[in-house]
């Protein structure tokens, strides 16, 4: 790097196309393209190098709650800075790791008490799947090394999380470093695999995951279940009661419940957690992208005494839990995370939601009528419209037509930035999101859809 001056758009392009290797991007459509760059946020919006604005309709991977640049939380942050930017947790304890702690068993379900701190998702999957298998072991049942997983899930990119998800366009290629696990058919409704339809099934795809739970309970350490809704395999929201059948099966079945409620987890589906809205307390449950309001990279692991109490032995019983992270319970991140649990409590937002919820819902109405919208599929402040070929037969685009991501351009153009997963729309923004600004979201989503799917 050289000269003094301020750095040109132009030079950001060009570097950015030189050094930097974006995730799950084609690189060589990247290089050909424009890029935005954004170098500002404020509220639901992100601002790039020339001034202009752009809705954040994903919040940010699915991670901003309270908008972006918040006062509160941006002074939360300056004031740790000045105290204390990091120390490990692997040998010491630090004050905000504790705090949060303590404060997140406040809300997390009964029961879940034991925090492991981690740094992002897939970190906080990986952490659950070895817990579990772990707490076999020390549970006299080596044999049980193997995960119950669904069709279509996702939990993250590192090998076990990869091993456990069930989207064959990200996860094939991995195939032959991945473990085993005994799959499940997913609750997608409407590409039912049983060949059932919404409104008049009862379930069938618990009979078939009970199979599976009966035939190999003895080998089965866990079972890896994203609970209401299936993020990435495109927002596939689970029929009611669903959750809670299947943790009476794992209890049937003595099988540990492992959510991940990486993407649900603070406020996106209406309640603090997922699990909350079928009463389910899961035995293991894993946490991040929300957790620190989308700032800073953290997620924790949280089990019960039970599964705690296993790994307590003598030293030399080797039962510690032999793994960790080195920017293990931020202190930063923390502090970010405890002002976040206080915005929670005095802007009254899971309240505040209800009525946003509702006006999604309405909004997603008009969708519904479009020609090719199959399936509009709503959980909380998060949605997904499924774009089909044919409607009546409900075919689908083929992926190589880039339809969703047409749209997603179509929508920049507009003035608002999201992400689709595969031909569904994703509609994931900031919990804090006007109705004003909700309701642009909906109209340049939908008048994109209809200007590419004519
Ligand atoms: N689990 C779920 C349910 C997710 O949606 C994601 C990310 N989209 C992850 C795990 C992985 O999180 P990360 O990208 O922070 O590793």
């Amino acid at each position: 790097m050289s000269g003094t001056g301020p750095i040109t758009t132009e030079q950001l392009r060009q570097w950015d196309k030189r050094h930097v290797w974006h995730p799950f991007t084609q690189m060589r459509e990247w290089e050909q393209d424009e890029q935005i760059i954004i170098v500002k946020g404020e509220g639901c919006w992100l601002i790039d190098t020339d001034g202009k604005r752009y809705l954040d309709g994903v919040a940010s991977m699915w991670t901003n709650v309270h908008g972006h640049c918040r006062r509160e939380l941006n002074d939360a942050l300056k004031e740790q800075v000045e105290r204390l930017e990091h120390s490990t947790l692997l040998g010491l304890a630090s004050e905000q790791s504790i705090i949060l702690a303590a404060r997140l068993a406040e809300i997390t379900p009964q029961g879940l008490d034991r925090f492991f701190y981690s740094d992002n998702g897939s970190t906080a999957m990986e952490v659950a799947v070895k817990m579990a298998y772990q707490y076999q072991v020390h549970s006299g049942r080596p044999e049980r090394s193997r995960f119950i997983t669904f069709k279509n899930a996702y939990h993250g990119d590192t090998l076990g999380a990869v091993s456990v998800g069930g989207i064959d366009i990200y996860h094939t290629t991995f195939k032959p470093l991945m473990f085993e696990t005994l799959q499940a058919p997913a609750p997608y409704c409407y590409r039912c695999e049983l060949g059932c339809s919404r409104h008049s099934c009862s379930m069938e795809c618990l009979d078939a995951l009970e199979n599976l739970m009966k035939d190999n309970a003895d080998k089965v350490a866990g079972l890896v279940i994203e609970p209401l809704v299936q993020g990435a395999g495109g927002m596939i929201v689970q029929p009611a009661g669903f959750l809670r059948r299947v943790r009476e099966l794992c209890d049937r079945y003595d099988i540990l419940m492992i959510a991940d409620e990486v993407a649900t987890g603070f406020g996106r589906t209406g309640a603090m957690f997922a699990c909350n809205h079928e009463g389910v307390v899961p035995d293991i449950m894993a946490i991040s992208k929300g957790i620190a309001a989308g700032y800073l990279p953290l997620a924790t692991t949280v089990t019960t005494d039970k599964v705690y109490s296993a790994f307590l032995g003598s030293y030399s019983e080797l039962k510690t839990f032999f793994h960790g992270h080195t920017f293990t319970g931020n202190p930063l991140a923390c502090a970010v995370a405890l002002k976040s649990l206080q915005l929670f409590r005095q802007d009254n937002l899971l309240a505040e939601l209800q009525p946003k919820i509702a006006r999604l819902k309405k909004g997603l109405d008009e969708f519904t009528v479009l020609t090719h919208v199959g399936d509009v599929r709503q959980c909380g402040l998060a949605a997904g419209v499924e774009l089909v070929e044919d409607k009546k037969t409900g075919s689908p685009y083929p992926w190589e037509d880039r339809v969703g991501i047409r749209v997603c351009l179509e929508a920049r153009k507009r003035g608002v930035f999201s992400r689709p997963l595969g031909n569904t729309i994703v509609i994931f923004p900031p919990l804090v999101i006007s109705d004003s600004e909700l309701d642009m979201l909906l109209n340049v989503l939908r008048e994109s859809i209809q200007v590419v799917t004519v």
